[in-house]
């Protein structure tokens, strides 16, 4: 097989788009008689500072020919990307192989440019050692993503599909017209193997993008039948072209198991910890909390944007053991999602009278505590039962606030009880 890997033609300000970009050369390599067998769409780190929305890389899997796909996949970039602006960067390799034979170099290679950084030179090196085609304009620091998504297809093992509906060229930058109550109703139709499409509690359609450029919408789900039958169900202003992508989108991929204390910037994370500093919401609405594990600390936020998940948040207390999930950046982990484990059920309050009821006061270091006006005393704090309204499982943003890559609940395999935003 002939594996063409994409990425980086993505611009902000002219809002082309990479999954566009490899419909485009799709729709070429079959009209030179060659068949795309799947096209996997590659959410990679999405915490490099470099990234443009989303951080996708494609790779088509065709049996044309590897240099007659080449030109077409270069022909096609050259013609659409937004290589005029100099945030883009983008990349092609082309590949001979199929998706069990990728070297192992190739292999690592995807894996770590999910979860950390990988340099342009080492990119280039290992697909020139390869025999592999490639191209980059701009610096081409897009073929890092074009080889890490050749490499994708042996890394990982959680594939979910997502449908993406585009409009035709003329209309970017025009509001998209799409029927808010089709898409509900799709949504309702398509759930739970569909995920994503709407965010009910925001009344958001989800699946329709803010920013300019050619996706009219995008349908995430668990299986290619249900994306594509939501997307049909959909009123909305006519669509141009449309296609079902491959994609380790909504897999948590991302995720690294990791401790309190080791931790870096710019990784994301799996962690297991206790919560130290109990929830704050402070300045913007953005709701603090620091966990611990032995004498580490983390400090840990749950941002405004992530709405009805900060009550959650805010519901945690001091003792609790949970895990907690997100990117860390400038040593503060940023809540997807967490778990509460194991909830604390007492704390230690200081007594009241048993005569007048009022809370008694310290009767000095070690004294235990009296009550003033009654003369009654206690020995020490007692426990006070906590009325917790957060039970035991796992917590997540709600879909308006999802990143592509993280795993909604609703998908299931998690290690505890689940709570689905929806
Ligand atoms: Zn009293």
């Amino acid at each position: 097989m002939t594996f063409v890997g994409l990425d980086d033609t993505d611009s902000r300000d002219r809002g082309m788009c990479t999954t566009y970009v490899a419909t485009r050369v799709a729709t070429a390599i079959e009209a030179a008689g060659g068949t795309v067998d799947c096209t996997r769409l590659i959410r990679l780190n999405p915490s490099i500072e470099f990234k443009t929305r989303g951080n996708a890389a494609l790779c088509l899997e065709t049996d044309l020919d590897p240099d007659r796909a080449f030109d077409l996949a270069v022909e096609n970039v050259e013609s659409l990307a937004a290589v005029a602006d100099p945030r883009t960067s983008p990349g092609v390799v082309v590949a001979h192989t199929t998706a069990d034979a990728v070297p192992d170099p190739v292999a690592d290679l995807a894996r770590r440019t999910l979860r950390e950084r990988v340099d342009l030179d080492e990119a280039i090196e290992l697909a020139d050692s390869l025999g592999y085609r490639h191209r980059g304009w701009d610096g081409g620091r897009g073929r890092i993503g074009a080889l890490a998504a050749v490499g994708a297809g042996r890394v990982f093992n959680d594939w979910t599909y997502e449908h993406v509906a585009y409009r035709s060229l003329d209309r970017c930058g025009t509001p998209r017209a799409v029927n808010a109550d089709s898409v509900f109703a799709a949504a309702d139709a398509g759930a739970p193997d569909a995920w994503d499409t709407v965010d009910r509690g925001e009344g958001e359609l989800v699946c329709v993008p803010a920013a300019p450029g050619p996706v009219l919408y995008g349908i995430r789900g668990d299986d290619a039948r249900t994306v594509r039958e939501v997307a049909r169900a959909i009123d909305s202003e006519p669509v141009d072209r449309s296609a079902t992508f491959l994609t380790n989108q909504g897999t948590d991929a991302h995720l690294q198991r990791g401790a309190v204390g080791t931790v870096r910037n710019g990784r994301a994370y799996r962690v297991d910890a206790v919560v130290d500093d109990a929830p704050e919401t402070r300045a913007g609405g953005h709701v603090h909390l620091t966990v611990r594990d032995g004498d580490d600390r983390l400090p840990c936020v749950a941002f405004e944007p992530t709405k009805r998940f900060r009550d959650r948040v805010r519901a945690l207390h001091s003792g609790d053991r949970v895990t907690v999930c997100g990117e860390v950046s400038r040593g503060t982990l940023k809540l997807e999602k967490f778990a509460l484990r194991d909830p604390v059920t007492t704390d230690r309050a200081v007594p009241s009278c048993p005569d007048c009821g009022r809370s008694m006061e310290s009767a000095g270091r070690d004294q235990g505590y009296r009550c003033r006006d009654c003369g009654t005393t206690a020995p020490g704090r007692i426990d006070r039962n906590l009325n917790r309204d957060l039970d035991p499982g796992w917590y997540e943003v709600p879909p308006c606030a999802r990143r592509h890559i993280a795993k909604p609940l609703i998908r299931g395999g998690f290690d505890a009880p689940t709570h689905p935003e929806r």
